[in-house]
């Protein structure tokens, strides 16, 4: 098994594409460098040693002070609708990657260090990222993996006293995420935008032949590929809705083609349920309010419908793109049904779930806290439990008789039902003020809580002995936490 990351096998696919793809960029060193945090998992994934932490030259690698004979550096050329309007270069502006590593199953991981200095396409920006939220990328992504919803990974936090400077002086970190694939719906835009029709196709045929092998077989190949980035997006918005993440900047540079959750910025979770809610401070019209992320990833889709356009039958894209509705709707329905314990589709539980939400968004009921709680509902009783989470208990009151009544509709053993139901609703999600303690311990030094997190909320639908504080309501501060785009 490697043991550094010297000894992986790198292959650099995306490095082969032509020049007008991305631009060669050698890191930016740090002074005196630290390790702030290192993940098995996501170094497993790699095939590589959990030793690989201590090797003096993986943590120089790790923070772009070294780079390695296999690998070939750059930053990635794309555009993107930010915020409803299109921007005409983007790019990879403090990302670099450094390239792709091939482990003994065959399997490709990108290495991507983000944070790593300024590249052509950093714009007014200083190619760095603070360890603020390095620290929330890292641990997000983590947490998004273990609740089993699609995203890239990370391996790795480089800290060092640098400083950087944001709202305050902070200082710089560095995260090494890993992906099959980095590339977004704004890398397409780009060469529509500029009227390069044949470097569509080119980047088409690099997502398919590496991606999607299965579209090439299909009649038309370049449809199949919207199809398919189409239901994944659906799929994952479905994922997104229904464990309450919301993502803060669904800018069309920040979709992923592989639909895995991409860029954690202004990123939260749901506390109290507010369908409305505005996770990003410097979003002040609200577009990427948390009930909006759906129809914000079919806007998207359109965006990168419209890139691929000159490679489409424009019907048979207009046909594609109406399909996202309906199995987003079909996705999220099965989610919920599984959080409600549900074992088959009934007919009136759409009018029961859009009862429920009323209550819980009146009621200023804890999302989490509510559906891991319901698995131990028992129909008939009080469920003291549940009821006390709402402002007004007799709402909660009102709509259990009505659970109860669907519940009997099953045959489903209760015992079953409540198994069932711990596996579909999390314990533990990263709620802002847990990454923030996190955080404010890393700047004494201390990332002792940064690895537990990680730990934790690898395994969130597992109830983990004396960890009960981490399941808790967010503390009155949480309130005070304001994450903006600046990071
Ligand atoms: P985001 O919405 O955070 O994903 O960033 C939008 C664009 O700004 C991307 O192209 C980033 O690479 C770029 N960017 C963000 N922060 C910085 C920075 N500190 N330095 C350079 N570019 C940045
Ligand atoms: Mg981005």
């Amino acid at each position: 098994m490697p043991r550094t990351l010297q000894q992986l096998d790198y292959t650099n696919r995306f490095a082969r594409l032509p020049g007008r793809f991305h631009s060669a960029q050698q890191p930016t060193p740090l002074p005196s460098p630290y390790l702030v945090a290192f993940n098995p998992d996501a170094a497993a994934l790699l095939g590589l040693a959990p030793e690989a932490a201590d090797d003096p030259v993986s943590q120089q690698v790790m923070t772009g002070n070294q780079v390695l004979p296999g690998h070939e550096p750059l930053s990635a050329l794309y555009a993107g609708h930010q915020f409803g309007v299109y921007v005409p270069q983007l790019g990879d502006g403090r990302a670099i990657l450094l390239g792709e590593a091939r482990n003994e199953r065959g399997e490709h991981w990108e290495l991507q260090l983000k944070g790593a200095g300024e590249t052509p396409y950093s714009r007014m920006g200083d190619g760095r990222a603070v360890l603020r939220s390095s620290i929330r990328e890292y641990l997000c992504s983590e947490a998004m993996h273990g609740l089993g919803i699609p995203t890239t990974r990370a391996l790795s936090i480089m800290g060092s006293d640098y400083p950087v400077y944001r709202e305050t002086a902070e200082t710089a970190a560095v995260v090494l995420r890993m992906s099959p694939s980095f590339i977004r719906f704004g890398s397409f835009e780009v060469f529509f935008y500029r009227n390069q029709h044949d470097a569509i196709r080119e980047l088409a045929d690099f997502v398919i032949d590496h991606y999607y092998p299965a579209c090439r077989d299909a009649a038309r190949p370049y449809q199949a590929l919207l199809d398919q980035v189409i239901a994944r997006t659906a799929s994952l918005m479905a994922d997104w809705q229904a464990v309450g993440f919301c993502h803060g900047v669904m800018n069309t540079d920040n979709m992923s083609v592989l639909g895995l959750t991409l860029d954690y910025g202004p990123f939260g979770f749901l506390d109290a349920f507010d369908p409305g809610h505005v996770c990003n401070h410097s979003d002040h019209s609200g577009r990427y309010a948390f009930d909006q992320q759906p129809n914000i990833a079919l806007w998207n889709l359109h965006c990168f419908a419209q890139a691929l356009i000159p490679l489409l039958d424009m019907d048979a894209t207009i046909e594609a793109l109406k399909r996202f509705q309906p199995l987003f709707e079909a996705a999220y329905g099965q989610r919920l049904r599984a959080k409600l314990g549900f074992a088959a589709q009934g007919d009136k539980d759409e009018e029961l779930i859009v009862k429920l939400f009323g209550r819980l968004y009146q009621g200023q009921v804890d999302y989490t806290v509510f559906f891991r709680r319901l698995a131990g509902f028992i129909p008939g009783e009080l469920n003291a439990p549940l009821r006390d989470l709402f402002i007004e208990r007799e709402t909660f009151d009102d709509w259990a008789a009505d659970y109860a009544a669907r519940l009997a509709q099953e045959s489903r053993d209760p015992r079953e039902r409540q198994a069932a139901m711990l596996r579909a609703n999390p314990k533990y999600i990263l709620r802002n003020h847990l990454a923030e303690t996190a955080i404010r311990q890393a700047i004494e030094r201390d990332y002792s809580e940064i690895e537990r997190l990680r730990t934790l909320l690898a395994a969130p639908f597992d109830e983990q002995p004396g960890m009960d504080r981490y399941a808790a309501l967010p503390p009155e501060w949480a309130q005070q936490i304001s994450v903006s785009c600046s990071s």
